[in-house]
């Protein structure tokens, strides 16, 4: 029958009518509202070229352990003229290859089939194996850019097609190491940030309790550090709880869910993890053997909006709170984050970099922090723009930050004396 479905992954045909032309005098194709179109998919749009940009995000002394930092931006482009811009994270110089691979199977396709897309892209990735946060992330540029065009073609934000507001504003905390820069926030606003601290964590958090008082929320993100045993984590994370902390952060390496999970049953401390975990099959466990108390994706890498909405739903079920990893981020991928965290019940609040780079305010129409909070816009798709210009003007010069001798041979065996002084304030 002219028009029904193809079988297998070759191409949906949506009508058998002929695509409408627009009448004369109406605006250009690429702006035509929805509403004169019916759908989208009535439009018979395809995807015509993928486009990446890998920038330096680092600064520029080499001695900061991300100096060697990169964001990765993607431009997905229509041949009706609309684009979209995504951001993808996992490991970026790694992830850009992989997008260039995947769009030679994305290009040709309805850019509002974003589904079918990501399906696509997922079995097309099978034969590499386990591609965890490199695989999503490849998959989650492309697929952050399909939902900015299709806010555009209907002129919405994009959280009005994930089930419209839930908040109009989003939460956010900032990073501070020290009581100086703990200080700074504060009077900038900031009503929560994170410490991270492998080696005092305990000493780190009363410090910033002590001066911040107790109106403050405080995180701990001690980075699921290799020599750290389960046994150790559980005394930190009894010793933290006088802290009243909002969250302790991968408090043992992640890959054994076991070991998480004894940790979280032995402290009264909420448990978050998840930053390095990838779409709802690497979330599941976590979270139906009710591990967690918070979960962290990515909005980078761990899958697009599809995916971080079926894992909030997930999450939702287990009363367990959603507050996204934004650590190695740029700005369209927090654009993404304020997008999606506006549409779920079960937000907690959002990572931020604030001062980082400068150019992180320059590459990307900047959601300015207000009150320890981004204001969720209104305009359509992500809300934000590129600037193409900007990201091409600080390349990449390498994607990958040695660790600090310091941490590299503490690495497994360290001394109880050395853990003493990690376990006591
Ligand atoms: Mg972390």
């Amino acid at each position: 029958m002219p028009g029904s479905p193809v079988p297998g992954w070759g191409g949906v045909s949506r009508s058998s009518q002929p695509t409408p032309s627009a009448p004369p005098n109406q605006a250009p194709r690429a702006v035509l509202d929805y509403r004169e179109r019916h759908t989208p998919q009535e439009a018979n749009v395809k995807i015509r070229e993928i486009k990446t940009y890998l920038m330096h995000a680092g600064p520029p002394h080499q001695q900061a352990i991300w100096a060697k930092r990169n964001w990765l931006f993607v431009k997905v482009i229509s041949d009706e003229g609309l684009y979209g811009v995504g951001e993808a994270s996992g490991w970026p110089r790694v992830v850009e290859a992989a997008i260039k691979d995947l769009s030679t199977i994305v290009v040709g396709e309805d850019p509002a089939n974003i589904e079918r897309i990501w399906q696509k892209m997922l079995l097309a990735t099978m034969g590499h194996g386990m591609t965890g946060v490199v695989g999503a992330g490849a998959m989650t540029g492309v697929e952050i850019a399909l939902w900015d065009i299709l806010g555009k073609r209907l002129g919405v934000p994009v959280c009005d097609l994930l089930g419209g507001m839930v908040r109009d504003r989003i939460r956010v905390y900032a990073h501070a190491h020290d009581v100086e820069r703990a200080l700074q926030l504060k009077e900038h606003g900031y009503t929560a940030l994170k410490g991270g601290s492998p080696t005092r964590p305990v000493a780190q958090m009363k410090e910033l309790r002590e001066a911040l008082g107790d109106d403050f929320d405080l995180c701990i993100d001690v980075h699921g550090p290799p020599w750290f045993s389960v046994p150790d984590a559980i005394r930190v994370g009894q010793e933290l709880e006088e802290y009243d902390l909002l969250f302790y952060e991968d408090p043992v390496p992640p890959e054994n869910v076991d070991s998480l999970a004894k940790v979280a049953a032995a402290v009264s401390v909420p448990v978050a993890c998840g930053e390095r975990s990838a779409s709802v099959y690497g979330f599941r466990e976590l979270i139906e053997r009710d591990i967690a108390d918070v979960i962290q994706p990515d909005m980078g890498r761990a899958g697009g909006f599809l995916q971080m909405k079926k894992i909030a739903g997930q999450a939702e079920a287990h009363h367990i709170m959603v507050a996204p990893h934004d650590g190695s981020n740029g700005p369209i991928a927090e654009a993404a984050a304020v997008q999606f965290l506006a549409s779920i019940p079960n937000c907690l609040i959002l990572e931020h970099l604030a001062d980082d780079v400068p150019w992180r305010y320059e590459v990307a129409t900047e959601l300015p922090v207000v009150d320890s909070h981004i204001e969720v816009p209104r305009k359509p798709g992500l809300g934000i723009e590129l600037n193409e210009a900007v990201a091409l003007a600080h390349p990449s010069s390498g994607n990958v930050t040695p660790p600090r001798e310091e941490v590299l041979q503490a690495t497994y065996v360290q001394s109880r004396a050395k853990r003493r002084r990690l376990l006591r304030p």
